[in-house]
């Protein structure tokens, strides 16, 4: 029975180490395909991005694991068990006004979306 519990954990850790792998990659393809920028983009950018072409990113430093990106956009976001803090999906399917405002909304502006 021991042995079962000790297989059962191993998954769970393997399991939470895959997700933050997905998560580290996937915030890699955003840093290269957008240009990674520490702080949100002010302005206009030098070419505006399609709707299928935008994407979103949670800083995870700043992320405070609140929720509400989650509540606002839930299509887009979801919490992170492992960390706590939330991170965005690979293929966004909220609308892009929506995410707008999950992006508004963030306490400590930790979405960037381009
Ligand atoms: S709203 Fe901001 S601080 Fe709250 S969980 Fe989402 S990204 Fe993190």
């Amino acid at each position: 029975m021991e042995q079962l519990i000790d297989i059962s954990i191993r998954l769970q850790q393997i399991s939470a180490q895959m997700a933050w792998l997905q998560q580290q990659v996937w915030q890699l393809t955003m840093m290269q395909g957008v240009g990674y920028r520490p702080s949100p983009p002010q302005g206009p950018t030098a070419r505006d991005a399609s709707a299928e072409e935008r994407r979103s990113y949670v800083d995870q430093g700043s992320c405070r694991g609140c929720g509400l990106c989650v509540r606002v956009a839930p299509r887009t976001f979801r919490m992170d068990p492992q960390t706590g803090r939330a991170v965005a999906l690979p293929e966004p399917r909220d609308p892009p006004s929506t995410i707008q405002m999950a992006v508004a909304r963030c306490p400590v502006g930790a979405i960037h979306y381009r």
